[in-house]
């Protein structure tokens, strides 16, 4: 059941209408880093989450996201109308100008929405890792429009939907590490093999660089990759005719 109240989730106020500043903010609105794409995934992995305070976070984010695409949509609204006056050579070129004032659900570049923006499956920690990934994808967003916002009122508002962001992450990571999967990358019933903990150092040019990703005792790099699979396939015979 849904209800909607009038009031925004956070006051907003546009001094400063500026067309081409809503056509990037297209991105968040109809966009693959958008509110849209981030509501409805978290929404549809809800119904496919077996633990009910992971599935209730999911929802509870999923409607503040919701409400984001809300604050995003006025945004540009405001930042479209009463502009006649102000008009420059570059607004007329706007996406605003054929299609109108307001958002659309498309990006910056006039591209439609998708569903194929949405990264949701059958596991709960695989909709969790997809999650802290979109909420980098549009803390980045955020983050490049704040520095682009032309009046203050605009930035606060950029600053709070950034701030969110942030704190979603913290939510789905706190939400992986109760599942023991915030470090643990393995999931699902299929156990690795034994090449788990190998790293093929396949750069060819260049001194080898190695860091904690790469190391042992954790992993066995293989310097050569090429030298290694040929002796492997003169043992094993794969690849003779
Ligand atoms: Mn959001
Ligand atoms: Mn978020």
């Amino acid at each position: 059941m849904f209800f909607h109240r009038k009031e925004l989730i956070v006051p907003i106020e546009v001094k400063k209408p500026d067309p081409v500043f809503a056509q990037f903010m297209l991105q968040q609105f109809g966009g693959a880093t958008g509110e849209l794409t981030a509501g409805l995934q978290y929404w549809v992995q809800s119904f496919h989450c077996p633990k009910p305070g992971i599935r209730e976070m999911l929802q509870d984010i999923a409607l503040e996201e919701f409400n984001h695409l809300e604050v995003v949509g006025r945004l540009i609204e405001e930042h479209t109308r009463n502009v006649e006056k102000t008009l420059t050579e570059a607004d007329e070129k706007t996406i605003f100008a054929l299609r109108g004032k307001g958002p659309h659900l498309v990006d910056e570049r006039g591209v439609s929405w998708t569903a194929a923006y949405i990264n949701e499956g059958g596991d709960v920690v695989r909709d969790l890792r997809a999650n802290i990934a979109a909420e980098a994808a549009a803390r980045e967003t955020y983050e490049i429009l704040l520095n682009r916002a032309p009046d203050t009122g605009t930035k606060m508002a950029l600053h709070y939907l950034l701030t969110r962001e942030i704190a979603h992450t913290k939510m789905f990571m706190k939400a992986l590490d109760s599942l023991g999967k915030l470090t643990d990358p393995v999931f699902g019933n299929v156990k690795p093999d034994e090449s788990v903990n190998v790293y093929y150092h396949l750069s060819a040019n260049g001194a080898p660089l190695r860091g904690p990703w790469n190391q042992e005792p954790e992993f066995t790099y293989i310097a050569d990759p090429a030298k290694v699979l040929e002796q492997q396939h003169e043992l094993t015979g794969v690849g003779k005719h």
